[in-house]
């Protein structure tokens, strides 16, 4: 590409919205554009960047054996109807209606749309296990959107959704698309892990994040480093803060601030509503100088979906309540962490956050131990999961026993799931297995975030100058800056060469001739993150060399004019 050709829109000041130096540098090297309150463009020069990691992306799951399939943005209220998520899924789905008055979202996510595709083409147990996958534009409203495309509201979103005569087959693509995914993030150059995610209410193992390591990171992350355990244990450091101006803005922002989604305070709190049920017990202050226990839930399992924010009218200021406080206020006997009968399991994420799960905090008051009956992964979590989010700090056990922990946080850019047949039951997706007899599918369900990794691969590669991007990420692999191309004869007949040699030996370019100072070329290429740098002047070209300097290189290096292209290779 000729850099007079194309078009750049490279910005000193650092956008005032931003918070992030991915946010900061992707606006500022012209790589994408806001529109409005998470809705960004892709300049052609931020497009060229995504388009890298859809292919890597769309590569590692044709390998996987998925199939690509493209689904509407726009989708009917009656599918959501069936799996009652149209009543549930709360501010975060966009809703529209059509000149027929028709109700219709912009697609946050596809499980109804794939499964109306499954139940109607596929009958029998022969055309079983498919795994159907789209990179398609998703719409969420985000309560916050922020960092840019990182939490945009819309952004683009590799969908797979899987269907299985029995568990042993899902068993076996979920373990495909792990491999695939590490796979993707290995090729795109990415310092990442997976992690087990919590599974709330629908217990097993069942569920993975893949997070690309950040100190910016929304999530917290503990490891051992001697064994394979790793999970999102949703750090009370990592919370806290966030807890705090979630609970702020859901009263602020909610019309009666008596009640709000518990979509809204997931969304805020950064959790799977899906499958996670948690509270938060707040002391808050009010206007009068009294204090008052609050008790948040956040239940997920589609039964209780509003959250009761008690007589916070009038909120001065609140506190996150202690233990102590938590369980003089519920009744709670000392010890009382872990799964103590149905309903009843509260965690102590830290000692001033307190995550609760339980019937009984929706009676506050009222708790009843039941303690017989209770099927652990049913009514409440294995006991292993408990111990995955129970309060963690750095050199803790791990809960496998097998060493320390280490903690650390991530961005979660990819993250696979075991349905089962929670939407295949609620749509009758079914089968005929080989007795003719008819059978739920099993499902599974792998998104990946191709957007947000943009984002999040420049949180990880910054300097002072700029976006330091992976190679195999970056719009262009090398720079050509000639020193005086419209003035010296030498110098710009050089770089034609050097520039048609690279793009036949199929090495992405970008020659610099327009003409620029050295500084300005230079700065713009440190900024837009390209790995490579050649500078052609008259002087190296005497001697017959050009300079080189990678990105991250201090010094620069001369290479002899003829072996530029095997150098670049
Ligand atoms: P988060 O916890 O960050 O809100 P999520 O758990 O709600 O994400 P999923 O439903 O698991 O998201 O969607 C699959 C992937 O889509 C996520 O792993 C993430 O990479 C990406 N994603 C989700 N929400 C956004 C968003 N608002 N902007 C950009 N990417 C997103
Ligand atoms: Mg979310
Ligand atoms: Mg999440
Ligand atoms: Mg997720």
């Amino acid at each position: 590409m000729r850099a007079s050709q194309f078009f750049f829109n490279t910005q000193k000041e650092a956008p005032n919205d931003a918070e992030l130096p991915s946010h900061i540098l992707m606006v500022r090297a012209g790589l994408i554009k806001r529109l409005g309150s998470g809705l960004y463009s892709w300049m052609p020069l931020g497009l060229r960047v995504l388009r890298k990691v859809e292919t890597i992306v769309r590569d590692e799951m044709n390998k996987a054996g998925a199939l690509e399939l493209l689904m509407p943005a726009v989708q009917p209220r009656e599918l959501w109807d069936e799996t009652g998520r149209w009543a549930v899924f709360g501010p975060q789905m966009l809703k529209i209606t059509d000149r027929h008055s028709r109700e219709f979202c912009f697609g946050p996510t596809h499980e109804e749309v794939i499964t109306d595709i499954a139940r109607s083409e596929v009958r029998s147990y022969k055309q079983l296990p498919l795994n159907f996958y789209q990179i398609q534009t998703k719409f969420r409203d985000e309560i916050r959107p922020r960092f840019g495309v990182m939490r945009a509201r819309e952004f683009m979103m590799k969908d797979a959704y899987s269907f299985h005569t029995d568990f042993a087959s899902l068993e076996t693509t979920y373990a495909n698309m792990y491999q695939a995914y590490s796979n993707v993030f290995n090729r795109l150059g990415l310092k990442f892990r997976a992690v087990k995610a919590d599974t709330g209410a629908i217990g097993g193992d069942g569920s993975h994040e893949f997070h690309v390591l950040a100190d910016s990171g929304e999530d917290g992350l503990a490891y051992c480093d001697t064994s394979d355990y790793a999970a999102n244990v949703e750090l009370a450091e990592a919370l806290a803060p966030n807890v705090r101006g979630a609970a702020t803005e859901v009263m602020r922002d909610v019309e009666t601030p008596k009640q709000t989604s518990c979509e809204e305070v997931a969304a805020l709190l950064n959790i799977g509503l899906d499958r996670t049920i948690k509270a938060m017990a707040l002391i808050a202050t009010l206007e009068d100088g009294s204090t008052q226990f609050n008790l948040l839930l956040i239940r997920g399992d589609h039964r209780m979906n509003e959250i009761k924010v008690n007589k916070l009218d009038g909120l001065h200021d609140f506190r996150f309540a202690t233990e102590e406080e938590v369980r003089e206020n519920l009744k709670c006997p000392p010890g009382f962490i872990g799964p103590v009968g149905v309903g009843a399991h509260v965690r102590v994420i830290a000692d001033r956050t307190v995550a609760a799960m339980s019937d009984f905090v929706c009676g506050a008051n009222k708790p009843k131990y039941h303690l017989s009956g209770v099927n652990f992964g049913r009514d409440l979590p294995e006991p292993s999961l408990v111990a995955d989010i129970r309060n963690v700090v750095e050199g803790d056990a791990s809960p496998d026993g097998k060493g320390i922990l280490s903690l650390c946080r991530g961005i979660e850019v990819g993250h696979i799931f075991q349905l089962r047949t929670k939407y295949s039951e609620a749509m009758n997706a079914t089968y005929l297995d080989e007795a003719s007899q008819t059978q739920v599918m099993e499902m599974g369900c792998y998104g990946i975030g191709v957007s947000r990794i943009v984002g999040a691969a420049i949180e990880q590669g910054n300097d002072a100058r700029g976006i330091i991007f992976p190679k195999s990420m970056a719009p262009f692999t090398v720079t050509i800056c000639p020193i005086g191309y419209d003035k010296s004869e030498a110098v710009s007949a050089a770089a034609n060469k050097i520039y048609a040699d690279l793009n036949a030996a199929g090495i992405e370019a970008l020659l610099d001739d327009r003409g620029e100072r050295p500084g300005v070329m230079f700065a713009e290429a440190d900024l837009m993150g390209i790995p490579h740098r050649l500078v052609i002047g008259e002087r190296g070209l005497a001697d017959g060399t050009v300079e080189y300097k990678g990105r991250t290189d201090a010094e620069a290096q001369m290479v002899a004019l003829k072996n530029v292209v095997e150098f670049m290779q």
